[in-house]
């Protein structure tokens, strides 16, 4: 896989670069393809690690019983999701990118508006994908279109999702991030996953990512467990990025914590 494919998750991409962007993801789910019957059980290998971040992607490692016991207790109690119109994306530093992420109970009309608005300002960003937790609503769901307009491509909307499975193979695309404006980098992750997942009905179902889905998926997926692109880049591709990191830090002092 080539480390010159371009993708935007929850990105601003520009309409001039979006049949481009498009029409690459297509070749990168074409030639991930193969890799399926790669897939292999999540373990403490099946993620890239980097220093930074690493109490959030720690606590993403734990999975197993402790999400099961919230999972749990979520059922129980019924965890309902509660947020303001309108929207507004949450810039980094802002505390809600590093917030713990509720699994949601109650699957009812607020929740669907919530999938509805969240489309809306995915759209109105230039964004092909959100986490909830970058509109400051700090439950476990997501929302996605590839094509990154509305009446084009598949819209997908995520309720508590979990990966299943990685793959082995990885390979390094460039990412950005709604919540880190003009900043484009290179980051690795596996090229396939397989997820498990609620719908806005709480019906669960199961399936499998490739390609350019796969990243924006697990691009997402990390907002959820409070990991962001930064904590996923070599110390080398952070360095060319930190001028831009600390712009971000200075023009959002409000967000805490401050720093990476
Ligand atoms: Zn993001």
């Amino acid at each position: 896989m080539s480390a010159s494919i371009v993708s935007r998750p929850c990105l601003a991409a520009a309409a001039a670069s979006r049949a481009r962007l498009v029409s690459r993801a297509a070749r990168a789910s074409t030639a991930s393809s193969s890799s399926n019957d790669k897939l292999h059980a999540v373990g403490a290998r099946a993620l890239p690690i980097q220093v930074r971040g690493l109490a959030q992607i720690a606590r993403a490692k734990k999975g197993g019983f402790l999400a099961e016991m919230e999972e749990a207790k979520a059922e129980e109690s019924g965890a309902k999701v509660e947020f303001t119109l309108p929207l507004s994306i949450q810039k980094y530093p802002h505390v809600s990118l590093r917030n713990d992420n509720k699994i949601i109970g109650v699957f009812d009309a607020e929740l669907e508006k919530l999938a509805q608005a969240m489309f809306k300002i995915m759209y109105e960003t230039e964004g092909v994908g959100l986490a909830a937790p970058q509109v400051g609503v700090n439950y476990r769901m997501m929302v996605y279109n590839e094509a990154g307009e509305p009446g084009r491509g598949k819209e997908v909307v995520l309720v508590n999702p979990k990966i299943v499975k990685f793959s082995k193979t990885k390979d390094l695309f460039e990412e950005g991030c709604l919540s880190f404006p003009k900043i484009y980098a290179d980051v690795e992750r596996p090229t396939s996953v397989q997820v498990e997942a609620q719908n806005l009905r709480g019906k669960k179902f199961k399936m499998t990512l490739d390609g350019f889905e796969a990243r924006v998926f697990q691009h997402e997926y990390d907002h959820l467990d409070g990991v962001l692109f930064h904590d996923r880049m070599t110390d080398e591709v952070l360095g060319s990025v930190r001028g831009e990191l600390d712009a971000l830090i200075d023009a959002h002092p409000a967000g805490e914590p401050k720093g990476v």
